[in-house]
């Protein structure tokens, strides 16, 4: 018997999390009620498996409480202000999203979490943080929205030492007795707004990170929100605050000296005061942003006590996820990049940073984003820039206060077949040297199933070039 014996709980949103969940709450005992908005056929076929379960599932109607709930386990993306919760909020019914779950079913000796979030580098640090892990010997696996759930990971049969965690702020806002063993928040830009109603508001759902954190609260020293936000966390006693800069770093930082990536935080020998850990050239790719992203796994590896040579070794063993500034090919003496993954104005502006001399293809869904700030500071590097999308318009006229120097050429279609245009105009505007790079600041659902289908158009698009 278990705490969820005879509980009736309300599962919200069939899908990723919401099925997983059902049966798993079903197993412990609990009656189950699944609510989903939508009742295709996708959904249907998901409620027929669980109905044979013995789970009941009502779809197409997921705003009212089911009659004597006790809980709501809900799917991470749903918004705080659906009429759902509205009613939970008055009956006194506790919600609990994917996250929250699946660290309140981690048994007796559970692996300690190690969580990274922020606007942009999640999965990337994550899966580092995972490569070094596992060169220092330990049995890992970098969970969340990448590779294995975190509730198969809680619940499974396979056993952990210790467990490389992505969240998003979806995810934290719905996970309010998480504590992780250390927490790293990347950075903090503008994203998601409409969900969280305000940049408030998304900082403090990123914050919860680092509640209750035993070792170490990982910050960006560039980015001062991401400090602001350790400050106000109420962690355990001895819990240290660690920061990762580019530069070097100071007493409880890590960061970069002479292309070495170094610790002063967690250093071995007495008689020192730095560790070396790796070269910069062990970062794949040694971007800026990406080595950001390697200190951030290594502080949070270190804060585990990985030795400094597994995070070297784990570092040189990563490879990037495809889409993520992805090497295509060199044509006549031209790189062409696939950073299809820069789906919002923070992301693009870090890859665009790693480059000298760009013709940017940008372009696609804008989700409300600005982007005078991101054209004004890549005006520079711009050999030109061609524009796709649904939204091009407002990266034209951002170019057009910031940068009227640069050649734009504005596709005005958004079939699949522009991104073969797209790249055809990239390439006579480069010139040798340069890098074409897919980077598009923008969300691709208005021309593409995905980021992925978007750079996969522009793989096979370069490949045609070089034919
Ligand atoms: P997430 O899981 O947060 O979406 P990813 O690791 O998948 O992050 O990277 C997404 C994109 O964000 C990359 O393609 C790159 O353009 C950009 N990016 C990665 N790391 C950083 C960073 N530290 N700062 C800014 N942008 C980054």
């Amino acid at each position: 018997s278990t705490e969820f014996q005879g509980k009736h709980v309300t599962v919200a949103g069939l899908g990723v999390s919401g099925v997983p969940a059902a049966k798993v709450l079903h197993g412990l005992g609990a009656r189950v009620t699944v609510v989903n908005d939508g009742a295709d056929e996708r959904a249907r076929a998901q409620a027929a498996e669980l109905e044979a379960l013995g789970v009941t599932v009502r779809l197409g109607d997921a705003d009212t409480l089911p009659e004597g709930t006790d809980l709501i386990v809900t799917a991470p993306g749903w918004k705080p202000t659906k009429p759902l919760f509205t009613a939970a909020a008055e009956a006194g019914v506790p919600v609990w999203g994917d996250v929250e779950l699946a660290w309140r079913l981690r048994g007796e000796n559970a692996a300690p979490w190690l969580a990274v979030t922020g606007t942009n580098g999640k999965t990337t640090t994550v899966r580092m943080l995972a490569s070094i892990l596992r060169a220092a010997g330990l049995r890992t696996a970098a969970v969340g929205n990448i590779g294995v759930s975190l509730l198969d990971a809680v619940t499974g049969e396979q056993e952990y030492d210790v467990l490389a965690v992505e969240l998003s702020s979806y995810q934290l806002h719905w996970a309010p007795s998480l504590r992780a063993h250390s927490a790293a928040v990347l950075n903090l830009a503008p994203d998601h707004l409409d969900w969280h109603g305000s940049m408030d508001a998304y900082a403090a759902d990123k914050g919860r990170v680092y509640e209750g954190n035993q070792v170490a609260c990982v910050y960006n020293v560039a980015d001062k929100a991401t400090e602001d936000l350790v400050r106000e966390a109420d962690v355990e006693e001895g819990c240290r605050a660690i920061g990762f800069t580019l530069g070097a770093p100071a007493p409880s930082q890590l960061g970069v000296v002479d292309g070495i990536l170094v610790d002063r935080a967690f250093v071995e020998n007495r008689q020192k005061n730095a560790q070396e850990l790796a070269e910069v050239a062990d970062v794949n790719p040694p971007a800026p942003h990406n080595i950001a992203n390697a200190l951030a796994a290594a502080a949070l590896a270190r804060a585990y006590g990985v030795p400094a040579a597994a995070v070297r070794d784990g570092l040189r063993a990563f490879t990037p996820d495809a889409h993520r500034i992805a090497h295509v090919a060199d044509v006549d003496g031209v790189a062409y990049v696939d950073d299809s993954k820069a789906t919002n104005t923070h992301a693009a502006e870090a890859s665009l940073a790693a480059y000298g001399s760009v013709v940017w293809i940008a372009g696609g869904l804008a989700k409300g984003a600005t982007f005078d700030e991101l054209v004004a500071g890549a005006a520079g590097r711009l050999r030109g820039v061609v524009l796709i999308g649904a939204d091009r318009a407002l990266i034209a006229e951002a170019l057009a206060r910031h940068a009227p120097e640069v050649p734009v050429v504005d596709l005005d279609r958004t079939d699949t077949g522009a991104m073969l245009q797209a790249v055809q105009e990239a390439r006579r505007l480069a010139r040798p040297g340069d890098t074409v790079l897919l980077a598009p600041a923008c969300a691709s659902m208005d021309m593409f199933a995905n980021y992925n289908q978007r750079g996969d158009a522009f793989a096979q698009a370069v490949r045609e070039l070089g034919a």
